[in-house]
């Protein structure tokens, strides 16, 4: 995991399986508005950078939450396997909601 430090950043978003083999896309984002965190619960101020979670369900369909980065890298990361940067174009949301139309076992990798 050492050579994810520091990641998502602008250029790389990373992505991983939750243990329902649902994928959970790590993106970087910066707040337009106020969010509260799922994992302290606390707020993430406007204008604060932060990490997006887009999951893109086994079964299809999408949901997100907005975590502080401290956050996410000590309660969600470590649940998640197979975790690898995939490149931040990649992970647009355009493009992740148009991945949950599909079922997991029709998606490309
Ligand atoms: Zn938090």
């Amino acid at each position: 995991m050492s050579d994810l430090g520091g990641l998502p950043s602008i250029r790389w978003s990373l992505r991983g399986y939750d243990d329902e083999g649902n994928e959970a896309w790590l993106i970087r984002n910066i707040s337009q508005k106020l969010y509260r965190c799922p994992g302290c619960h606390g707020e993430i101020e406007i204008g604060s950078e932060h990490v997006v979670v887009q999951y893109v369900m086994r079964v299809g369909g999408t949901e997100h939450h907005h975590w502080h980065r401290r956050c996410a890298e000590e309660l969600l990361i470590p649940d998640l396997i197979r975790l690898k940067r995939v490149p931040a174009n990649e992970s647009s949301r355009s493009k992740l909601e148009a991945r949950g139309r599909r079922p997991a076992g029709r998606r490309r990798h």
